[in-house]
């Protein structure tokens, strides 16, 4: 097993209607990914699509890869925070599911990676490298209890 040091939490950045199907031919034919971008994809209804084993990498954050596990949830669309009550409790899950199994690895968002270019100890949202996963992570987990 790799060493997983982050679960990092991401959106689509699209409309929550968008499909599974649509959103790996993307990966493949548009982007020319040999591997999915995340390990867990949540549909608005709170579906889980389990896209790859944790023991595999996906392509979620560059250079973060290899000690990464990725779930997103399919929304976000206009860096909105469209998260659904089903996926809020899908993620949930997820969460407390990998906690219990990575207990020391980082919880994060997308854009926590983003460079704190002014030194001030927290990533500001001038410094977003993107927005993704459109809500604040460290806010979210501790409304769950983590
Ligand atoms: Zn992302």
């Amino acid at each position: 097993m790799r060493q997983i040091k982050y679960v990092v939490f991401h959106c689509t950045g699209a409309p929550a209607t968008q499909k599974v199907d649509v959103i790996i031919d993307y990966w493949k034919r548009v982007k020319g990914w040999s591997k999915v971008g995340y390990h867990h994809l949540i549909e608005a209804d709170g579906t889980v699509h389990d896209l790859a084993p944790i023991f595999e990498t996906t392509n979620g954050v560059a250079g973060y890869n290899s000690s990464s596990i990725h779930i997103c949830y399919i929304g976000g669309d206009n860096w909105q925070d469209t998260r659904t009550p089903a996926q809020k409790a899908a993620l949930s899950r997820l969460a407390k599911k990998y906690k219990l199994m990575f207990p020391s690895a980082k919880f994060c968002g997308h854009r926590d990676f983003s460079p704190d270019k002014n030194n001030n100890g927290k990533i500001d949202p001038s410094e977003y490298i993107k927005f993704c996963p459109a809500f604040e992570v460290s806010t979210w987990l501790k409304e769950i209890g983590l």
